[in-house]
């Protein structure tokens, strides 16, 4: 018990200036999800959630909301895309910096700009739920981006989340997969199959790119320990290692919204 306190504290210490750092380098964006999303339980004032992304109805996960729903944020004249936010008050000032940082690093590589809301009508609101989460695409008015305190404030865990609310999928999820990776559904655990669902998704012209920041890791879900997923022809090339938006996720934000 006192090796646990004395260890307790130790990690508290470090972690204030290093644990993000130390996290960075050997946690991949989906280990830090699947840690985050495990068995948690939402609230009654949450969506429906299914892996970490939010529905409006249960009925429409397989769907793609962007093309049956026009879900992209709206384009100003300027050419740049504005997307408004507000981030609930219960982060601590660390918490807050990662999350702005996150929220900043579109506007270097791409024309989209997250500013804080005034009074438009649809918006993101970053909050503290359980897990992290985001629906994918602009759902209209006030839309949640979960980014929990316990797991999800991270660099690549605000860029992944806030890349569904721009629009996009999982990379395994992606139409033409099956040329780039094998899922093994016999790996998979029961009931989480749909996590390796294919969606019709919208390519762009951008080729697959197994260290997007959308790609999940070879394990993600797995029951025993086996691989859920491997890249294919070569099983052997880095796989799911994302640690930021890689020039390919930055690419298709361009393409997306026409930058
Ligand atoms: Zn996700």
């Amino acid at each position: 018990m006192i090796a646990f306190k004395i260890t307790f504290w130790l990690l508290a210490l470090i972690s204030f200036t290093y644990a993000e750092e130390v996290e960075e380098d050997h946690l991949s964006v989906s280990e830090r999800l699947e840690r985050a999303n495990r068995n948690v339980v939402r609230g009654p004032d949450e969506p429906h959630v299914v892996d970490d992304i939010a529905y409006v109805s249960e009925g429409e996960r397989n769907a793609d909301p962007c093309t049956s729903r026009g879900c992209l944020w709206q384009k100003y004249s300027d050419g740049l895309v504005y997307v408004p936010y507000v981030i609930a008050n219960h982060y601590t000032d660390r918490e807050l910096a990662v999350i702005q940082r996150g929220l900043q690093s579109f506007s270097s590589s791409t024309c989209i700009r997250f500013f804080p809301r005034r009074n438009e009508r649809d918006y993101i609101y970053i909050q503290s739920h359980n897990g992290c989460y985001s629906y994918v695409g602009r759902v209209g008015n006030s839309q949640v981006v979960s980014l929990s305190r316990q797991g999800c404030i991270y660099h690549n865990t605000v860029q992944h989340e806030l890349l569904h609310a721009l629009g996009f999928n999982h990379e395994q999820c992606r139409s033409d997969r099956d040329q780039y990776i094998r899922v093994l559904l016999q790996n998979v655990q029961s009931g989480l199959e749909y996590a390796f669902d294919k969606i019709n998704t919208l390519n762009q012209g951008t080729p697959y790119d197994y260290n997007s920041v959308m790609q999940y890791h070879k394990y993600a879900f797995s029951k025993n320990g086996q691989p859920t997923m491997q890249p294919y022809p070569d099983p052997n090339v880095p796989f799911g290692e994302g640690k930021e938006m890689s020039k390919n996720d930055i690419l298709r934000v361009n393409r997306l919204y026409q930058c």
